[in-house]
């Protein structure tokens, strides 16, 4: 453990220079470790040229029972992926649960006439009671699109988006049913995404209305890598929202008046991804983008946030525009269009580890402590932080940075007690406090309201 003059050194230290100091890493726990290399780019391969083989997947294509048993269309690709998640539960002795949320959405400006979505998924229950009420998500859109996002009968391979981020779902599902954690993980995909994100509003509210607890969202969608001269194998960018869209006007105020614009509960799920990377190193780097997406662009990660559940999105470093909702064709001697051979299958897979071991360590994780303040009830330049219990904890970490530094920079121990003071001054960092079980698990850190 670090002495207080150390830390409180390098704290002045890195204020001085202006440097971001990242924490010291944490040990991987051992049966998480060994599972992720079970993640394979030969099966993201076949799970990619599987779905690009229905032809096309737009929402509002076929789905009645003769296109279903020939192959083609959104119908057939929705049936092999309830048939997927099922293998994977005949092997795990019937682990998941595969489900289906099936609604009919009225016409829109990218829907002419009434269509049936239905979203995909599987639950891996918690094995405690009380804490599998907990859960955790990995989400892709298994529809795609061509260059009319109203044509729906030609082909729309989508093997980037997002049959990739699809393959993420399935492979997470796969490999993690193999264990068991105490808090729920879903393994969703959704369709409608091409159409204006209906499927995952549709679900999103479902798991509103059903109060679920859902404490992340990992919303994959275009993770294949795509092979132009300037991707970057090595990154995958997550986005996160800042002042949150659900945030209602006393939040706003509070938000404004302490600075907290950059702590989000979706940024602390970027800032714990990017922990989770360097600590089980998949081969493919988070790099945390600020800001809720790209210009110009949506993702099914925006419908959560809507009803105030945190949710992040995972994009290839740079996309090829000339490789997203294109027809398939070749001009002037350029290709066009999102088919299989432009994807790379083993980033596929190295962005599933990293998702895999996301998930897993929230699932095993203590549930993050409630009700976190700081008293400010006397002007003074030690904080005291005090939080309740959380169910499975067994002590409790204080973390803290510069406000100006992106990722938490210290953390200290405080036991398993409910209350900490600390010789830094909540005027100039900013804090949050997480819960550690006794196998170093640790949860979401929670940034503390003030308490007068
Ligand atoms: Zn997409």
């Amino acid at each position: 453990m670090r002495g207080r003059l150390g830390w409180m050194a390098g704290l002045i230290f890195a204020a001085q220079i202006g440097m971001c100091q990242a924490m010291p890493e944490k040990t991987a726990d051992a049966g998480i470790a060994e599972a992720l290399p079970q993640i394979s780019a030969q099966r993201v391969q076949a799970d990619i040229e599987k779905l690009v083989s229905f032809g096309t997947r737009l929402t509002l294509s076929a789905q009645d029972p003769s296109s279903i048993e020939a192959g083609r269309g959104i119908g057939a690709a929705r049936e092999w992926i309830k048939s997927e998640f099922g293998r994977y539960s005949k092997d795990c002795g019937g682990c998941l649960e595969v489900k289906t949320d099936s609604f009919t959405e009225q016409p829109t400006d990218r829907i002419p006439k009434p269509t049936e979505i239905t979203n995909v998924y599987a639950v891996l229950k918690g094995t405690d009671q009380a804490r599998s009420k907990r859960i955790v998500l990995v989400t892709g859109h298994y529809d795609s699109r061509n260059s009319d996002t109203l044509d729906t009968t030609g082909d729309a391979p989508g093997a980037n988006d997002d049959a990739s981020g699809t393959a993420v779902s399935l492979e997470c599902a796969r490999v993690l049913s193999k264990m068991k954690f105490p808090a729920t993980i879903v393994f969703l995909t959704v369709a409608g995404e091409e159409q204006g994100l209906n499927g995952s509003r549709h679900f999103a509210k479902m798991a509103k209305e059903q109060g679920w607890e859902l404490e992340a969202v990992l919303n994959n969608d275009i993770v294949g890598g795509d092979k132009s001269a300037e991707q970057d194998h090595s990154v995958v960018r997550v986005f996160s929202e800042g002042v949150p869209v659900a945030a209602k006007e006393q939040d706003v105020r509070r938000i404004r008046g302490l600075g907290g614009e950059s702590d989000s509960a979706s940024r602390e799920v970027a800032r714990y991804i990017a922990d989770v990377g360097r600590t089980y190193d998949p081969g493919v780097k988070p790099m945390l983008i600020f800001r809720l997406d790209r210009y110009l662009r949506g993702g099914d990660h925006s419908a959560f946030n809507q009803q105030g559940f945190s949710a992040v999105r995972l994009t290839e470093y740079r996309e090829d525009f000339r490789h997203q909702h294109q027809n398939v064709r070749t001009e002037n001697g350029i290709e066009y269009g999102d088919v299989p051979k432009f994807v790379d299958y083993d980033y596929v897979a190295r962005v599933a580890r990293l998702n895999a071991a996301t998930l897993a360590s929230l699932a095993a994780a203590p549930a993050p402590p409630a009700n976190v303040h700081v008293l400010t009830k006397d002007l003074e330049n030690d904080s005291t932080l005090t939080w309740d219990a959380a169910p499975g904890a067994t002590s409790y970490e204080v973390l803290w940075r510069a406000t100006t530094s992106p990722q938490w920079e210290h953390d200290q121990s405080f036991g398993n007690g409910t209350k900490a003071t600390l010789k830094v001054s909540k005027d100039n960092v900013i804090f949050g406090v997480r819960a550690v079980d006794s196998a170093g698990h640790r949860s979401l850190p929670v940034v503390p309201v003030p308490e007068r």
